[in-house]
């Protein structure tokens, strides 16, 4: 729950339409997205290792701390915000989270990523906080193989969050990691074919190396192209949505007939870097320029050691201006610093 001392100073007013920061290369960044904790109920092979170990509760920020920080990025121009974690439903004072966000001025946009499993029961409380969409992550639709690569989650847990999430009328989007010989079958084929009957988006998403993952190196990313061959064949050509322009970090099309939409995100063969609006914040504290890269900007410690507002926004203007270009992965630059779970994907 937030403490009672959550009553932070009066936002400034929210920085006006149009005046939202840049960073060196000239584009806009309005986009924060936010990692609640880095602790997590199951335990993705690509993602983390089995015996994953958690951040200990105080340094994690605290809510009074996230929402400060929140309020700054607001005033500064983010318009949109993203939960997401670890697994942002084991945070027990999500629901307060997102209503405080939703009352920041200038915030328009709060989304949630999360494996779903908690969700049935938590996806009206959140829609009437002020939650606008999820996305869930489902890898694959054979409930034995949903136990191999979660390690532990039950398929039934997530459509029934999947579920809750429709009738509460948050907007749904289904992300699903594609790797080869794990889920690059028919797994693709039977998540596609929910947007015949669903009016949701199913985005396929090339794996990235994080090394801290102790994944598999066998595992490997299914590069867009090979993925959009496959749905072709089974289900005619894709319509390009937004005229083959970007939604977000996705390329979205269309199946004949479909309600819903399919997405690609491709980071690996079709980077989409020069579009990039968001910084992340780390669960710790730290904020994050690029996912795909290991320099961060401290804010907790300055948090902690009592630097004024003046000093926290100047110090996220810097990391703006500092964002990197792209990520490095041609250059075989992986990220080796943080598990996805400890950025917040
Ligand atoms: N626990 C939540 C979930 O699974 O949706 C939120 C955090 S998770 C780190 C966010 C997204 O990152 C998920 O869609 C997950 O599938 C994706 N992800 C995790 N590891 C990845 C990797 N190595 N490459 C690509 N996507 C990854
Ligand atoms: Fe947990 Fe999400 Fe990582 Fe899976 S992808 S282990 S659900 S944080």
């Amino acid at each position: 729950m937030l403490s009672a001392s959550s009553s932070f100073p009066a936002p400034l007013e929210a920085a006006p339409a149009g005046s939202a920061l840049r960073d060196q290369f000239g584009r806009t960044i309005d986009y924060l997205r936010v990692s609640l904790t880095d602790a997590c109920n199951l335990r993705c092979v690509y993602c983390m290792p089995e015996n994953a170990r958690f951040l200990p509760r105080h340094q994690l920020l605290s809510d009074d701390e996230l929402l400060r920080l929140l309020r700054l990025f607001a005033e500064l121009g983010f318009r949109k915000v993203r939960f997401t974690g670890g697994e942002p439903t084991l945070r027990s004072s999500l629901v307060e989270i997102v209503r405080a966000t939703a009352a920041l001025p200038g915030v328009e946009n709060i989304g949630l990523t999360t494996n779903g499993v908690l969700l049935s029961s938590l996806a009206e409380p959140l829609q009437r906080a002020g939650l606008h969409s999820v996305n869930i992550s489902i890898d694959t639709l054979v409930p034995d193989r949903f136990g191999r690569i979660t390690r532990c989650g039950r398929l039934d847990d997530v459509l029934a969050g999947v579920e809750a999430a429709g009738r509460a009328g948050l907007k749904v989007k289904i992300n699903c990691v594609v790797c080869r010989g794990l889920n690059d079958g028919g797994d693709v084929l039977a998540l596609a074919r929910l947007t015949l009957a669903h009016d949701w988006q199913v985005r396929f998403i090339e794996e990235m190396p994080f090394r801290k993952s102790g994944r598999n190196e066998q595992l490997q990313p299914v590069p867009q192209a090979e993925m959009m061959a496959k749905l072709e064949r089974e289900f005619g050509a894709l319509q390009p949505l937004h005229g083959g322009r970007l939604e977000g970090e996705a390329r979205v099309y269309q199946l004949s007939g479909a309600r819903g939409s399919v997405g690609f995100i491709s980071p690996v063969s079709n980077p989409f870097c020069g579009d990039c609006n968001r910084l992340r914040l780390t669960a710790d504290g730290e904020l994050r320029m690029c996912l795909l890269r290991d320099d961060e900007v401290q804010l907790r410690m300055p948090l902690r050691t009592g630097a004024d507002d003046d000093t926290l926004r100047e110090t996220i203007r810097g990391a703006v201006l500092h964002k990197p270009w792209g990520h490095g992965l041609p250059d075989h630059v992986h990220p080796s610093n943080r598990t996805m779970a400890q950025i917040g994907g």
